[in-house]
């Protein structure tokens, strides 16, 4: 029945994780991975975590169903976090939401949701590069995907000319998705003010903005910092749709806990919203998983608890930027490697391209069991003080050849 299958490629970054397991050396390094690691080098369950969790516990909650869209204590944190209490949508109750299988099931949900229901367009355009399954998640929901310029290999920042030029020459009301901070995979985000820039091209063009926001507290250490994009949307009067995930900022990665929301124009049309996401999601998973949601929401709503995941999401974006500093440093200033290594402190957020050619981290991997994704992309939660030196000496070998 099944030998017609073919043998699909294997994922990109799992097959470096592969690679890196494979590997004996004991000072093999592996950057390839999402997630966040602590200055041992080891996964970091969050105490904030571990307090909700208790608090959980002790209470003896069952295990029935949740709704469709999830535990509303949990949906309504999450927009709160995301627009702030004391944006217009949220004050006024016309945020349509539902919780998701983290960022990824939001981002499916919103591409179904756009695909029934979006009566403009069924085009999406991405960054160029972007995160590498949003391809695959927006073609699978129905939705045809095209390419804006973001990246600039030269200048190893944000192409701002290519990207304004490409969505001013986008059809109207086309959907566009944008990384809402720390865009993954370049660590390139648009200032303060290009974003501005940004929100006005998308209202003169009639574009429908699709955040996917799936770093929020974890690029600067402030959720508020974090939030500005998409707040500023917001303030200028932009209907959006808006991925949330919980995986980074809170390290909740397996416990697949997000949100995906849709503003709308007035509390009826909320409701009407949201009777469709049911009708979108029933068939896809019925409803959505409780623990992680639980947490989330505990956190969210103990004003003690929240001030702690606050100082801790700072923490965890606190060490990212102090290996981005020591890195540069140590290439720079004491090895003396050739090249302009600017971008490593000027990027945001867990990734970093590097700008190291697929050449480059193939030696990397082979002499100094050092492993990347094959277009230079380096986890910096991967670096710590143990491994920071030999990876800086091995990247200043591989460029000076
Ligand atoms: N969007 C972006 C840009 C991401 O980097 C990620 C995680 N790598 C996600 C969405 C979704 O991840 P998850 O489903 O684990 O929340």
């Amino acid at each position: 029945t099944w030998s017609h299958v073919p043998a699909g490629p294997p994922d990109p970054i799992l097959g470096v994780t592969e690679a890196f397991k494979a590997d004996k050396d004991p000072r093999k390094i592996n950057l390839g991975v999402g997630a966040y690691r602590n200055e041992h080098g080891k996964p970091y369950v969050l105490p904030s975590v571990k307090k909700a969790e208790e608090l959980i516990n002790s209470a003896k909650p069952d295990k029935e169903y949740l709704p469709i869209t999830g535990l509303p204590e949990f949906t309504k944190a999450a927009t709160k976090l995301a627009y702030s209490a004391e944006s217009i949508p949220y004050a006024e109750n016309t945020i349509a939401v539902t919780q998701s299988i983290s960022g990824t099931g939001a981002l499916r949900i919103g591409g179904a949701f756009l695909a029934r229901f979006y009566p403009h367009a069924k085009t999406i355009y991405l960054p160029i590069p972007s995160w590498g399954n949003h391809t695959p998640i927006f073609r699978d929901s129905g939705l045809e995907v095209r390419g804006y310029r973001y990246f600039d290999k030269k200048t190893v920042g944000l192409d701002f000319s290519g990207l304004k030029e490409d969505l001013r020459n986008a059809p109207e009301q086309s959907i566009v998705l944008l990384h809402a901070c720390a865009h993954n995979p370049t660590g390139v985000d648009p200032t303060l003010g290009q974003w501005k820039e940004i929100s006005d091209l998308v209202k003169e063009k009639k574009l429908f903005p699709f955040f996917d926001m799936a770093y929020q507290g974890f690029a600067s250490g402030s959720t508020t910092r974090d939030a500005f994009a998409v707040r500023h949307f917001i303030k200028e009067g932009h209907q959006i749709a808006l991925a949330q995930s919980f995986a980074k900022n809170m390290g909740l990665y397996g416990e697949r806990v997000g949100a995906f929301s849709l503003t709308t124009s007035d509390p009826a049309e909320k409701a009407r919203v949201d009777s469709q996401l049911k009708i979108v999601i029933r068939p896809m998973y019925s409803n959505p998983p409780i623990h992680g949601a639980r947490i989330a929401e505990t956190i969210l709503n103990s004003p003690e608890l929240y001030a702690q995941w606050e100082d801790e999401v700072k923490g965890m974006a606190d060490r990212i930027i102090s290996m981005r500093d020591r890195l540069y440093d140590t290439l720079v200033k004491d090895l003396d490697t050739p090249g302009e290594w600017g971008h490593i402190k000027s990027q945001i957020g867990m990734f970093s391209f590097t700008g190291l050619t697929p050449p480059q981290t193939k030696a990397l991997a082979e002499k100094a069991h050092i492993y990347m994704t094959a277009d230079g992309r380096i986890s910096m939660a991967g670096l710590n003080n143990g491994n920071i030196e030999y990876f800086a000496e091995s990247v200043s070998t591989a460029v000076k050849g």
